[in-house]
């Protein structure tokens, strides 16, 4: 089978850092092309994943132009849709195209006669509702839990093939770390992840903290301080910016909670592994949650609110803790020596290996390509 995967213009395939959804393609890609399928990768030129071909129409990740307002950014995914475009009208022997880039991606596609395609929606399918309400139907889908499906346009999930977990590297690659006196906080610096929720708690419970991952695309301290310093910077006012600034910063005491930014590659891991507990006090529904699955195949437990997916990838009292409110999570929090890390890394390679997730998107790429 010959599939092109477009995993979009904003990141390298694997990102350097932060990047959920270049780090799904990432592991996905490799666990198919052991079980025959020859992949076409739609990505950026930097991107380093081993495929059959890559394609693309930026050398570099356009991550950084995402900010900006969107008369200025929206030429972007479409440059790189374009290209896509024309390689299969270049080219007739491809089966099937799975896409991952949001909106533009299906919008664009269903406008072609070309190999049919299959979607995954990585997103809160509340963000675009004009559009996922009246989704286009020559576009087959698929979501990345349960509850996220639960949550959208009803025809939209009456369409779709169901939700596929994703899935990390992490869990057949046996990572360890002499362990750490921290918890962690892995992901984006935003309002949604809840990272004012972990500082607060952490503070008062006398706990180490440490923060990791980019705010809007910043990636240091320095990076965000001149933003900061400067009004006239795009970025000045930017939500994440100011949650930063406005609700995180005051928790950073330079002792207990740290913030980091961003980390990637062997320092990410040895940061992840070594951690006691991964928290995620989420302030939305988690739509997929790969550094929850992450933390699971490190052997970190994950500590989190019941929401999104979370109650679909941790089992209470087994492989983590959830809690309904931030007070529960507290209790928890003191709790996590419970857990024992040797379930948290036999769940994730029992169900959030990269063979595991091949193996249920080649079921959908047959039934998509049998329709
Ligand atoms: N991540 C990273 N470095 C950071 C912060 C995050 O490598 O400093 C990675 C994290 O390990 C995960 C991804 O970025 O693989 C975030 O994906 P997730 O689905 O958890 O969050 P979202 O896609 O909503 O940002």
């Amino acid at each position: 089978m010959n599939v092109l995967v477009n995993a979009g213009p904003w990141l390298a395939v694997p990102p350097p850092g932060y990047g959920g959804i270049e780090n799904v393609v990432a592991t996905l890609v490799p666990a198919l092309r052991e079980r025959g399928v020859r992949v076409v990768l739609a990505s950026v030129g930097s991107s380093t994943l081993e495929v059959d071909e890559l394609i693309s129409a930026y050398d570099e990740g356009q991550f950084p132009h995402l900010q900006k307002p969107y008369n200025q950014v929206m030429g972007i995914a479409h440059a790189h849709q374009a290209r896509v475009v024309a390689e299969l009208r270049a080219r007739d022997d491809l089966d099937l195209v799975h896409d991952h880039l949001e909106v533009v991606g299906p919008a664009v596609l269903s406008a072609l006669a070309g190999p049919p395609v299959l979607h995954t929606l990585h997103w809160d399918l509340c963000k675009h509702p004009a559009f996922y309400g009246a989704f286009p139907q020559s576009i087959a889908v698929n979501g990345v839990s349960e509850s996220q499906l639960a949550r959208a346009p009803a025809a939209l999930r009456d369409a779709s093939l169901g939700a596929v977990h994703l899935a990390t590297p992490l869990a057949c690659q046996d990572v360890r770390a002499e362990p750490g006196e921290h918890l962690i906080v892995m992901g984006r610096v935003c309002r949604l992840k809840g990272q004012h929720v972990a500082a607060r708690i952490c503070q008062k419970l006398g706990l180490p903290l440490v923060l990791a991952g980019p705010v809007s695309g910043l990636q240091t301290r320095a990076e965000l301080d001149q933003v900061a310093q400067d009004p006239d910077h795009p970025l000045h006012g930017h939500p994440d910016v100011r949650y930063h600034l406005d609700q995180v910063s005051r928790y950073l005491d330079g002792d207990l909670v740290s913030w980091i930014g961003a980390v990637g590659g062997q320092a990410r891991d040895d940061l992840y592994a070594s951690a006691r507990a991964a928290l995620f006090p989420i302030q939305w529904d988690e739509p997929g949650g790969t550094a929850v699955v992450e933390a699971l195949a490190l052997g970190v437990p994950p500590v989190g609110l019941r929401r999104g997916c979370l109650p679909e990838i941790i089992d209470h009292g087994r492989t983590g803790f959830l809690a309904d409110t931030e007070e529960e999570l507290a209790e928890w929090v003191l709790r996590v020596g419970e857990l024992d890390p040797e379930e948290c890394r036999r769940e994730a390679r029992r169900r959030f290996s990269p063979s595991v997730m091949a193996e249920r998107y080649l079921e959908l790429y047959e039934t998509v390509t049998r329709r």
